[in-house]
């Protein structure tokens, strides 16, 4: 853990990281052939004594091997939402794995009662594997290492929990996490906005990670099913990068959005980006 607060991004793949199961379209072929994996995306954030983790997915073990971390040390665990690729690490902090006690688990009353409601996850909350810690929609927490974190409702799919985004932060600056919503629309006319940048100017962050799941609307046949704000709109939303703006990132990528493998459609991003494993930013 360093002194400096800092929060570094851990993987930028959709749920089902790239390559994905059962795939093999060309993106997923090529990156199996070249040995590379996108992980579940996630994030974790260190202060001196803190050790804080968004969403946690079964790659953690390669995740902190390539990223210099020991998942022993984690102190803290926020969940955005019920989804597969947010939670199915979970399970990994039990006596299978590492054994660990104590470790503070953050998530909203809906996501909680999944946990209760999943057998396997809420004996590790009886063995004292987790303690429980939920949070309220708009009410910042602060940590005792001097970060806060606010959890900020969003609409996504909600069959088995609600949805969060956070936004946490540090002595010098602040940082959004959205990974997954249904739509920009939506989320703005919940939050009281007409525009992402006029939100993300109210929120005060020098960061944002927003949803880039797909590229348009056209990846998938059964897209309709999985909405998720497509980087083409979120572009035509936002405009070009002004100097004022915040740093934009896109995680939660596709297996099937083309940016992974197209660099000319990077080049159409003006100057916003994609998120890169391993990724750090200064709190
Ligand atoms: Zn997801
Ligand atoms: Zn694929
Ligand atoms: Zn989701």
């Amino acid at each position: 853990m360093t002194g400096t607060p800092t929060a570094m991004v851990l993987g930028i793949a959709q749920d089902g990281g790239v390559p994905h199961a059962g795939c093999f379209c060309n993106t997923c072929t090529s990156f199996h052939a070249q040995s590379s994996q996108l992980f579940p995306t996630s994030l974790f954030v260190t202060t001196e004594d803190e050790l804080h983790i968004i969403d946690v997915s079964r790659q953690l073990d390669a995740q902190s091997r390539s990223f210099g971390f020991n998942p022993r040390d984690i102190t803290d665990i926020w969940i955005t939402h019920g989804h597969l690729g947010h939670i199915d690490g979970l399970g990994l902090f039990g006596k299978e794995v590492m054994g660990l006690r104590g470790v503070r688990l953050h998530a909203s009353t809906s996501m909680m009662s999944l946990i209760r409601s999943t057998p396997r996850l809420q004996n590790l909350l009886e063995m004292g594997v987790f303690i429980e810690s939920i949070f309220e929609s708009n009410i910042e927490i602060s940590t005792p290492g001097g970060l806060t974190f606010l959890p900020l409702p969003v609409p996504h799919r909600d069959e088995l929990s609600d949805t969060h985004a956070f936004v946490i932060r540090g002595p010098r600056r602040s940082l959004l996490h959205l990974p997954d919503h249904d739509e920009w629309e939506l989320t703005l006319k919940n939050h009281g906005h007409s525009s992402i940048i006029d939100w993300l100017s109210f929120l005060k962050v020098d960061v944002a990670l927003l949803d880039g799941t797909f590229w348009n609307e056209e990846e998938l046949p059964s897209q309709a099913l999985v909405p998720h704000p497509t980087i083409e709109e979120s572009l035509r939303r936002l405009g070009p990068k002004k100097t004022n703006y915040p740093d934009i990132r896109f995680i939660h990528i596709n297996h099937s959005n083309p940016i992974l493998v197209d660099e000319e459609l990077r080049q159409k991003l003006s100057g916003w980006a994609l998120a890169e494993q391993g990724e750090a930013f200064i709190l």
